[in-house]
């Protein structure tokens, strides 16, 4: 079932929206008159406003003050600040605020948009509706949502991708990342699965305002990686598995989520998806594990441990051959990959370091 994506809406009373799309580069950005579009420093912070009706204190405020705590790690200069308790929510009065609503002529079939202004070349308004007739869920927890099978689009997702909007970035279809498809934009260790920035973003972030003083670093790795594109968005789908010349292997779905079937003593190519969410260039060992469950940890049984070099541009989805042990009880385990398992970075996120593929071992 093709699923409604996140949508944007730019307006500007002053200029028109031009063409131009970038093509050398990862990440896009709004123009006009050749420049690119972004908020003055003097507005950094960028102060969004929540409806006092749509996030009273509690869940809702909690995933949306998750969202926007998110994007503040990113590693550039721009970050949000966010109020509650906006009494008096709407477009083109002069503040940035986000409201949930059913009204259609504003989300015109979209789960949310984000509605920009600017005065060439300073944004001067964003505002980010959330339709409240969609399936959204604050919870982090993993068989809840649409991407591990549950039924509940995750609502903090959407709001990074409608926050990346009010940051300056438009849609991307290229690489993996929130300013495409946003609801399987995500990491999952164990039973949590949490939105974040991702290396995309994170890299247009620093293209529009700078790489922020002190540096910050961060590396992750997910079992996502992109599909293609539908339109302005990317889609996304699990990384897989392959036998040692390539060809993928065989798998079934349980608990919503894809299960390889491997044999003891196999030798398998594992695929994940690295990201340099931070500052700098990393040079992170990268280990991979069996695990009884899908909790990855250092404490599980190391079966690789690769050199990997991390630049900070896009994703980089990649193969890694590991041999499955030979000593395995027939059943099901978990392959784990860990991104800087040695410890050597100091990140900003130590939380997003692992994650798994589900096996059965025959
Ligand atoms: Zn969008």
């Amino acid at each position: 079932m093709k699923r409604p994506i996140a949508g944007l809406m730019a307006l500007s009373l002053f200029v028109a929206i031009t063409g131009y799309m970038p093509k050398a580069s990862a990440y896009q950005v709004y123009k006009c008159n050749g420049k690119t579009i972004k908020w003055p420093s003097s507005k950094i912070p960028v102060r969004m406003r929540s409806a006092s009706v749509s996030f009273p204190s509690g869940a809702w405020r909690n995933a949306l003050l998750e969202a926007v705590n998110s994007w503040n790690r990113n590693p550039s200069k721009f970050s949000f600040s966010l109020t509650y308790n906006d009494s008096s929510v709407r477009r083109q009065n002069g503040q940035n605020e986000i409201w949930f609503t059913s009204d259609d002529s504003l989300l015109n079939g979209a789960p949310a948009r984000a509605f920009l202004r600017w005065r060439c070349p300073n944004l001067t308004e964003a505002d980010i509706v959330f339709d409240n007739r969609v399936s959204y869920t604050t919870s982090t927890s993993k068989t809840l949502l649409w991407p591990y099978g549950g039924r509940n689009r995750p609502f903090q997702t959407t709001a990074m991708h409608e926050l990346g909007h009010a940051s300056g970035l438009r849609h991307e279809n290229r690489y993996y990342n929130i300013m495409g498809q946003d609801w399987d934009h995500i990491h999952a260790n164990a039973s949590t699965a949490r939105a974040y920035a991702g290396e995309d973003a994170s890299h247009g972030s620093v293209f529009l305002y700078g790489v922020r003083s002190p540096q910050r670093q961060d590396v992750a790795v997910v079992h996502w990686k992109r599909s293609g594109s539908s339109g302005e968005y990317s889609t996304h789908r699990r990384t897989q598995m392959y036998n040692s010349s390539g060809s993928l292997l065989s798998s079934f779905t349980s608990s919503g989520e894809p299960v390889y079937r491997v044999n003891k003593g196999q030798r398998v190519q594992v695929e994940f998806t690295y990201e340099n969410n931070g500052a700098s260039t990393q040079r992170p060992r990268v280990g991979f594990y069996i695990s009884t469950n899908n909790l990855i940890t250092t404490f599980d049984t190391k079966i690789a441990d690769v050199g990997f070099t991390l630049v900070r541009n896009t994703p980089y989805t990649a193969k890694n051959s590991v041999t499955i042990p030979s000593n395995l009880t027939p059943g099901r385990y978990y392959i784990g990959a860990i991104v800087d398992n040695n410890n050597r970075i100091g990140e900003i996120h130590e939380s997003n370091n692992a994650t798994y593929i589900a096996i059965q071992v025959n």
